[in-house]
């Protein structure tokens, strides 16, 4: 990349990131690693309680399987004892007898405990209603006396009162040959789902215990619903069915996707002695809800919080920084306008603005000063410019600005002006006879005695060049200004200044007089070339001498005429 695209590519950044950009970016720099270690810190409290709930998962898992084992394991103890009455008491009725007085009351699982003949029926049985009962149809009773020991039923149907049962069953031949009957009890499904209620209530926790065909003997109060139905219809467990039911290991754990989308884990294990299985199956969503909602809650914040901040900076930039350079910058302005005198309002700026304030002012009051230095100055230099220096009087550059002035004024109220032309009488002859030094002492006084004049006759008087002078006249018509040309004429020759080579021996003056009532048809030049013309007629009429120009004036009658 050039250098030049790269200078632009800054400048344009520059641009973009303005103060108020900038400390917002400030604030969201500072916010932002607070706000990943408290994001990383509630990630890490999820990660932690899934991990909490799996194990205490697990426990409950291993807790209630244990408690099943324990039931399954007394009922055998029960069916072992009653076998062993069954081969050593004798008879039937003899060991009925022993057999119904000695059931257990602390095992309310077990409904019932029968002895069944060789036949299938019921010899003896703790519920009368049984005693005769075809029992034959019963697989766990064959199946107990084809391997000779301990057989746990799958899900059944109590034959008295269609219950839901499993059935345990025990041969009495295990014990006695020769008595070929089998002991056994009806194991009440109730029982098996009280000892899984520490499992239900738990928001996405399912738990099942199902025979060896996957048909649920016993759930949670809460899940109660579920018992004699086939795995493959429970919802939420219908996929692992096959897995959990079919697996040769004696426990295990896996996880899948249900059918609603949840994510679950789901642990199994068999209960000894039977083919029934624990099943238990956790919602990893549900159990982490409460933390979810807490981590939402708290992304939440954290959003406030840096909005919160982020508003915080803009306005904090807008306040400390924006306005007081608006307002420093409105002050510069108006200093550029002239206006010296205006000044920060103090209250309204951060502490550190107000040393910039004053230094601000103090250049302000440094500018205004030069600028009046600068105005003195000036106005010093155009009365300089206007003024000759010789004669003390206006020179031609001032006479002919207040000849312009008064002009107007006499336009404007219809009022007489009138000008003199004055010239020195063969000045060239003075300057060749008394020097040029002494020429200049003449023109001086000349100047002074004009000054006087004019002081007299509210003239104003100028040197228009050389040796020419003029004296202007407000509010004076021709014959006015008449006398005050032969006052002129006088007091120059009155002034006896020796002038040896002129006629008159001493300096004298001829004057050209010019009078009128500015029109807006006449301009200021045409005074003076008039007055100018009389001067030209002055000199050839011998010179010290006042001549009056005929200029065309307007009269009161409003008729323009020739002035005499
Ligand atoms: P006229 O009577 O016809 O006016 O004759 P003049 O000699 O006065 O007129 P001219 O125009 O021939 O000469 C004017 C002289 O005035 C020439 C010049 O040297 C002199 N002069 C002009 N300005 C100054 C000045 O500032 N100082 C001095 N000492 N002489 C000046
Ligand atoms: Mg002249
Ligand atoms: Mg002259």
């Amino acid at each position: 990349m050039s250098r030049v695209s790269f200078n632009r590519k800054r400048v344009k950044l520059k641009q973009l990131l303005g103060i108020r950009a900038r400390l917002a970016l400030l604030a969201l720099i500072l916010v932002a690693p607070l706000m990943l270690e408290r994001a990383r810190s509630l990630e890490d409290t999820r990660a932690k309680q899934v991990a909490h709930a799996s194990a205490e998962f697990s426990t409950l898992a291993q807790h209630t399987a244990d408690a099943q084992r324990e039931v399954v394991s007394s009922v055998e103890t029960v069916l072992k004892s009653a076998a062993y009455i069954r081969a050593s008491a004798g008879g039937v009725s003899r060991s009925c007898d022993i057999l119904r007085a000695s059931l257990p009351v602390n095992l309310p699982w077990i409904r019932s405990l029968m002895i069944i003949g060789k036949d299938g029926r019921v010899q003896c049985s703790t519920r009368n209603a049984l005693v005769g009962v075809d029992m034959s149809d019963r697989l766990s009773l064959q199946q107990a006396r084809k391997a000779g020991n301990f057989v746990f039923s799958d899900f059944l149907l109590a034959k008295s009162d269609n219950q839901p049962i499993v059935m345990a069953a025990y041969p009495v031949s295990a014990i006695n040959a020769e008595v070929d009957s089998v002991i056994a009890a009806g194991v009440n499904l109730d029982w098996m789902s009280k000892i899984m209620s520490n499992l239900g209530g738990r928001p996405g926790i399912s738990a099942v215990l199902v025979d060896s065909t996957g048909t649920v003997l016993a759930a949670p109060p809460d899940q109660a619903s579920m018992i004699g139905r086939a795995l493959d219809t429970v919802p939420l467990l219908s996929a692992i069915a096959d897995k959990a039911i079919g697996s040769e290991q004696a426990e295990g754990s896996l996880s899948f996707i249900a059918a609603d989308g949840s994510k679950r884990a789901v642990r199994f294990a068999r209960i000894d002695g039977t083919e029934s299985r624990l099943i238990v199956s956790i919602d990893e969503a549900k159990v982490s809800a409460a933390i979810n909602r807490e981590i939402r809650t708290a992304y939440l914040q954290l959003l406030f919080v840096s909005l919160f901040v982020l508003l915080g900076a803009l306005v904090a930039a807008e306040k400390l920084i924006i306005q007081p350079i608006e307002m420093m910058a409105a002050m510069a302005k108006r200093f550029g306008q002239g206006d010296w005198a205006v000044r920060a309002t103090r209250s309204r700026l951060p502490a550190e603005f107000i040393p910039l304030a004053r230094a601000f002012e103090a250049m302000a009051a440094q500018l205004g000063q030069r600028e009046r230095e600068l105005v003195a100055t000036n106005d010093r230099l155009t009365v300089m410019a206007s003024i000759d220096m010789l004669s003390g009087l206006a020179n031609r550059r001032g006479f002919q600005s207040r000849l312009d002035f008064e002009w107007m004024k006499a336009l404007q109220y219809g009022s007489d002006l009138s000008i003199l032309m004055i010239d020195v009488d063969h000045f060239k002859l003075f300057n060749d006879t008394y020097g040029h030094p002494e020429g200049d002492v003449c023109l001086s006084r000349l100047g002074e005695t004009l000054a006087g004049i004019a002081a007299e006759t509210m003239g104003f008087a100028g040197r228009y060049g050389g040796e020419e002078f003029c004296l202007l006249l407000p509010n004076t018509d021709s014959s006015r200004a008449l006398e005050i040309g032969e006052m002129v004429r006088a007091k120059v020759q009155n002034l006896a200044m020796p002038h040896c080579t002129s006629t008159y021996q001493t300096v004298t003056v001829s004057v050209g007089v010019a009078s009128t009532r500015p029109s807006d048809s006449q301009r200021p030049g045409d005074l003076i070339e008039a007055a100018d013309a009389a001067l030209y007629a002055a000199k050839h009429r011998g010179r010290n001498a006042v001549v009056e120009h005929g200029f065309v004036r307007v009269t009161d009658s409003g008729a323009i005429q020739l002035a005499s």
